[in-house]
């Protein structure tokens, strides 16, 4: 049996970059990977600008930082000024406006005291050459490449690649992930189950990982356990980049999945992996499609889902790092535990001024859901060993 590391090598493998589309750039862009390198269609600033309120100023007429100079002009953002400064003369300026020519520098209005409509009194230290003048091109120049492919937008990049002109750009789009629950347990969560039947929480629960990895997922129902109910379902399914099945790849008599999957043409990459929970989860392919599926106790299903399917997610988003979050935290108590498997653990994990810590919280195991809901966290125990030490550090997989 394979082990958790070469698994999500073999996932890795499989899954590339959606092919790029154009996409506008609004907020529903953010977070979305570029797909081209954007230059900027102009200069940064446009034009040498005052980046402050106060008055432009030849540097040289203040060598003492003190003076009277005329003031001949008043400019606005969004105004141009018309007059030149000539030695001893000043230009009334704001945040924004264009400095004029002649000016060098400009002096805070906090600074200056305005004796009459012709004149101001500065009183400051000597202007050096530049203050508070950010020079045209400064940020960025015209043709001059200011985000590259690869990159993720955040709100910044939204407002640089505005500043550049662009309303729309290429990115990697968010994968349509199909999504089947199996069983003829399941119902859905409006009905009331009857004798035998539970109630299909996988359903909603993948669509919200989905959702969380970066994808959108479409919920095609319950396949029963059957082969001509799944063959529906997983045929269509199979026309998205992602299907995730969830239920029915363990070794039970109708444990169908994969051997319909393998029917409709999926290659199998593995079945059964070194882990608990979770052991039975199932990865193919066909084609262009990446084929997951999960057991269906709800535990295996979060587990897997974080391991496998959430780094495939962004993969083919173009994200840059496509493994889960994992990191290490030190145990809080000592836990007395054994397994054969490396065990994924629900846990509670929290930063705290001497670092990050996890705390082991209640499990009855892969079928306990309801132990996720205190959990926000699974901490990695080694198969084997018995006592846990508190003070020792474990991996963790953040959610
Ligand atoms: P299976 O992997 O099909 O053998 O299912 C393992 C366990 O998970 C069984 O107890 C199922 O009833 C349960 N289960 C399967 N699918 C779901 C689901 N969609 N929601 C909740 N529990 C499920
Ligand atoms: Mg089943």
């Amino acid at each position: 049996m394979i082990g958790v590391a070469e698994a999500q090598k073999l996932v890795s493998q499989q899954a590339r970059p959606l092919p790029a589309e154009v996409m506008p750039l609004t907020s529903a862009a953010l977070g979305m990977v570029l797909a081209e390198d954007v230059a900027s269609d102009l200069s940064m600033p446009p034009f040498d600008k005052a980046l402050m309120d106060g008055y432009a100023v030849q540097s040289a007429d203040l060598r003492e930082g003190r003076g009277v100079v005329t003031v001949v002009e008043e400019v606005v953002a969004g105004k141009t000024p018309q007059r030149n400064l000539e030695a001893g003369e000043a230009t009334r300026i704001m945040t924004g406006a264009p400095i004029p020519v002649g000016a060098d520098a400009v002096v805070i209005v906090e600074r200056t005291k305005r004796l009459d409509e012709n004149r101001v009194q500065i009183d400051d230290r000597p202007p050096k050459p530049g203050q508070n003048i950010l020079y045209q091109g400064r940020e960025m120049r015209e043709g001059e490449v200011i985000l590259r492919a690869g990159t993720v937008l955040r709100p910044q990049e939204l407002g640089l690649l505005a500043s550049a002109g662009r309303t729309a750009a290429r990115v990697h789009p968010a994968p349509k992930a199909a999504i089947v629950a199996t069983g003829d347990e399941l119902v859905e969560a409006v009905q009331r189950p009857g004798p035998g039947q539970i109630r299909n929480g996988n359903g909603p629960m993948l669509m919200g990982l989905v959702t969380r990895a970066g994808g959108v997922g479409r919920y095609l129902g319950i396949a029963r356990d059957d082969a001509s109910s799944l063959r529906t379902l997983i045929a269509e399914g199979l026309q998205s980049p992602l299907l995730i099945l969830c239920g029915g790849v363990s070794a039970g008599k109708m444990d169908l999945v994969p051997q319909v999957l393998e029917e409709s043409g999926v290659r199998t990459h593995f079945h059964k992996v070194d882990l608990k929970p979770g052991k039975p989860v199932f990865f193919g392919t066909r084609d262009h499609c990446l084929v997951f599926g999960l057991p269906g106790n709800p535990v295996s299903v979060v587990a897997c889902f974080k391991l496998f399917v959430r780094p495939a997610v962004r993969k083919l988003r173009g994200m840059p790092d496509a493994g889960p979050v994992a990191g290490k935290a030190v145990l809080l108590e000592d836990f007395p535990y054994q397994s054969d498997r490396p065990t994924y653990h629900p846990a509670w994990l929290e930063k705290r001024p001497d670092g990050w810590k996890v705390r082991i919280t209640p499990w009855f195991g892969s079928a306990d859901l309801r132990a996720l809901a205190q959990a926000n966290a699974f901490v990695v125990l080694p198969a084997g060993e018995y006592v846990h030490r508190a003070g020792q550090s474990y991996e963790v997989l953040e959610w």
